[in-house]
């Protein structure tokens, strides 16, 4: 028996970029301690504060099915967050409540293409974006963000593939770059969608790792909000990944047909997870301020690092907890790069490769482990481009 084509050519035929990370697992698993800076999860858990509520929900009953789009209670305190921070007047009826940011984009996706339609998304890309795009049954294409530009992508080469397109996925701050999009690169991303008609998808997880300037969302430029479904997540704000609590934002005629959606699909959010969510909103912005902050501060220390040597360069990243380090001056792929350093220093990272092909020659590195061993692990990382580049 077959599989359907939509499911079956989800990866796109291509490698799925992790074989660098699964390999590292491989010598974990077989004894050999390796130095992980691959994946986007904190170094913390979820606050037992969280946890205590999600456990008195539980035991208080909400563990029957919990209402589709989200309980009143979660969705008004998301819309009263989304009004307060961006000024865009945002009520219940324009929140969805879902099973983590993931299931929101794709969610977001299925609610604005039809079958074939073209979804643009831009390169470098968070991994899961053309299979999420194709799983929706779009038809994926992939607008390159030059590094030459610091990754920032540029509106004429999105306008240059836009006639026809349904959609554009954005993320700002941006997983893999660490790159914060600048209001003028919103202001022509909002433009070329006005011009050609196009959904534009925000993603906008990483919206409390600020580092530098500010998060803009597209939805509160001119003319956006009636066109924009933003995606959120609290697993990167809230240290809740495991939760698998995330939200879309949007016009709330489309909000109906994402809970009709829901409805066929996921049926929900666990209450006790949205109530537990609650409380944890409720914390305010310091709470969020304190889970940002060892990346804020890792970044800082990883800027004297590489202010200390000539050969990894680094792309300005404003925010989220990433970093991307160019390594072309090896003369090696990143995908060359990451594989060697893993072998000859126990050391973990992503290929640039691994996000599309804008990132050849770069490495992503997660600022996710304790300060001391990132600080180590870059220092090795810097003596070892330096050699391979005198090598070279
Ligand atoms: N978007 C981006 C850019 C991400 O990096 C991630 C997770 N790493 C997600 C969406 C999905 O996050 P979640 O499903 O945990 O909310």
């Amino acid at each position: 028996m077959q599989a359907s084509k939509r499911i079956s050519t989800i990866l796109g035929g291509g490698s799925d970029g992790w074989e660098v990370f699964l390999h590292a697992r491989e010598m974990i698993d077989g004894g050999t301690p390796v130095t992980e800076l691959t994946i986007g999860e904190h170094d913390i858990r979820t606050a037992a504060p969280i946890l205590q509520d999600m456990h008195r929900s539980a035991l208080g009953g909400h563990t029957g099915y919990a209402a589709v789009p989200g309980t009143a209670a979660l969705r008004d305190a998301v819309a009263k967050r989304v009004t307060e921070r961006t000024g865009v007047p945002t009520k219940r009826e324009n929140v969805m409540i879902t099973p983590g940011g993931q299931a929101a984009l794709f969610a977001a996706h299925t609610a604005v293409v039809d079958p074939g339609d073209t979804a643009l998304y831009l390169d470098p890309y968070y991994a899961t974006y053309p299979g999420t795009l194709r799983g929706a049954s779009a038809t994926p294409l992939a607008i390159q963000a030059h590094a030459s530009n610091a990754f920032q992508p540029r509106a004429a080469d999105i306008a240059a593939v836009a006639k026809g397109a349904k959609s554009l996925l954005v993320n700002s701050p941006n997983n893999p770059t660490g790159v914060v999009y600048s209001r003028e690169t919103l202001e022509g991303i909002a433009y070329v969608c006005k011009e050609h008609d196009l959904w534009l998808i925000s993603d906008e997880v990483y919206d409390t790792q600020i580092w530098e300037g500010e998060h803009i969302s597209p939805r509160a430029l001119d003319g956006m909000a009636e066109r924009t479904l933003v995606v959120g997540s609290m697993s990167k704000s809230h240290a809740m990944t495991g939760s698998r609590i995330g939200w879309v934002i949007g016009p709330e005629a489309m909000i109906e047909h994402l809970i009709n959606l829901a409805t066929h699909t996921t049926y929900g959010v666990a209450g006790f997870v949205q109530d537990a969510a609650l409380f944890a909103l409720e914390q305010g912005d310091d709470f969020e301020i304190e889970i940002a902050e060892p990346f804020r501060r890792r970044r800082e220390l990883a800027q004297n690092v590489l202010a200390q040597q000539n050969v990894v360069g680094v792309v300005p990243n404003g925010g989220a907890m990433y970093m991307m380090l160019d390594i072309s001056a090896t003369g090696m792929s990143g995908q060359e790069f990451a594989f060697a350093l893993l072998e000859q220093h126990h050391i973990a990272v992503m290929p640039g490769e691994s996000f599309g092909i804008a990132a050849a020659g770069h490495v992503r590195v997660a600022m996710t482990i304790e300060d001391s061993a990132f600080e180590e692990a870059l220092k090795t990382l810097c003596r070892f481009a330096k050699d391979m580049t005198e090598k070279a």
